[in-house]
């Protein structure tokens, strides 16, 4: 497999998201749907801060924010408790006393708190417009009609799906369904393991570099093993040679933030920054986490810099708020953004302080805006794949 720009399916035309006034328009083709319904406070309020205290202060153990690891400082302030994905609806979920969850991060992350928490608990997210681009880059139907063409070349049968976290609970209920695991930038190569014990190809969702990086990296396969289905293609732009030949058949989904990280940017900061450790997510390319020195999830990131001796220097290739937040928490040791160029998650800097202003405030008054409820259908598949992740040896 050559690595092209083509193959490894980066395209650059920017998320539309992008380009939605904040929390003010809808995008009803992706996993997040509709604009906020309330008026928010104004961004220049100079009781913002005050404000969120005030009501946080108010609605007491009823609530329990969580924030990710890529939200922005304003917010992460608030925040009970700060995590990836996975830990943060797990730890909702060991906090039954909290009727409300605000959870500041994106759609899919909501829905996964709602999987896991009680029937008693609300999760809400304070814009609906925060989705994933890269969990919009699979779709159930696309998914489905996928899994028809490996049915006609023969190898449904043989094959498990494994799907990355950062998916919408309708494509965890399909992995679910058909007997595979959900997995996160920390197992996915245990992940992978287990799925090669129950079958002898994986169908990989929606994350071709996580799967590729951790085909070829932590298994040891070639990346002619891997192929690329594109949705937008008929049977995926691949013969049914090509399918019966892979082993891992990889979505064509990608981050937009970490896939905007190149082997220049690391050959860059090498030349400007002698000595440096350069460390990445492995949702970047294969060539950029090829060319790295090490590469790992967003907990991983932050341990290594726990641990890093004083005086180490550090390029990091991963979400900007994290690596601003990394580098001021070690002020002893030299770190910087990977790329000269600025990298927020334009769908997670949609949650901002007026947000949480207006979800907080809104809670104290009796009203609960934006709840995000996974059906019971696709509760039941989607938790018995999260189901099979936690058993993983
Ligand atoms: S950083 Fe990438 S994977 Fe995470 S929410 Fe943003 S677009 Fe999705």
């Amino acid at each position: 497999m050559t690595t092209t720009t083509e193959t490894y399916g980066i395209d650059p035309t920017p998320t539309p998201l992008a380009l939605l006034l904040l929390g003010r328009e809808a995008d009803p083709n992706s996993e997040r749907g509709v604009e906020c319904p309330g008026d928010l406070p104004a961004a220049s309020d100079p009781d913002l801060v005050e404000r969120a205290r005030a009501a946080k202060a108010k609605l007491g153990d009823r609530v329990f924010i969580l924030g990710h690891h890529y939200q922005r400082d304003e917010v992460i302030e608030f925040a009970d408790v700060t995590g990836d994905s996975f830990k943060l609806a797990r730890d909702a979920a060991a906090r039954p006393e909290a009727e409300f969850i605000v959870f500041c991060g994106v759609h899919f992350m909501a829905e996964s708190a709602d999987i896991l928490t009680s029937s008693a608990q609300q999760v809400i997210l304070p814009d609906l417009a925060a989705g994933c681009s890269m969990a919009d880059m699979a779709t159930a139907e696309q998914v489905a009609e996928c899994w028809d063409v490996l049915a006609d070349a023969g190898i449904a049968d043989v094959t498990v799906p494994v799907s990355y976290m950062n998916s919408s609970a309708d494509i965890k209920a399909f992995t679910g369904k058909h007997g595979g695991s959900i997995c996160t930038s920390s197992n996915a190569q245990r992940a992978l393991e287990w799925a090669y014990e129950q079958g002898q190809k994986v169908l990989f969702l929606p994350d071709q570099h996580l799967g590729r990086n951790t085909a070829v990296r932590d298994l040891g396969f070639s990346l002619d093993d891997c192929v690329l289905y594109n949705p937008h293609k008929p049977n995926g732009g691949l013969t049914t040679e090509q399918l019966r030949n892979a082993k891992i058949i990889l979505w064509r989904g990608h981050c937009s933030v970490h896939g905007r990280f190149s082997v220049d940017s690391v050959n860059d900061v090498r030349a400007r920054i002698p000595g440096v450790n350069v460390l990445v997510h492995p949702e970047c390319k294969h060539e950029v986490v090829s060319a790295a020195d090490l590469v790992g999830s967003t907990e991983y990131i932050i341990k290594a810099l726990d641990a890093a001796e004083p005086g180490s220097k550090w390029a990091i290739g991963t979400e900007l708020n994290l690596v601003r937040r990394l580098a001021k928490a070690h002020p002893d040791k030299e770190v910087v953004f990977l790329d000269r160029a600025v990298c927020f998650c334009s769908t997670m800097n949609r949650i901002d302080l007026p947000h949480l202003v207006w979800t907080l405030e809104s809670l104290v008054e009796g009203r609960v805006p934006n709840v995000i409820t996974v059906d019971a259908e696709t509760e039941k598949y989607a938790k018995a794949a999260l189901d099979r992740m936690l058993a993983l040896p």
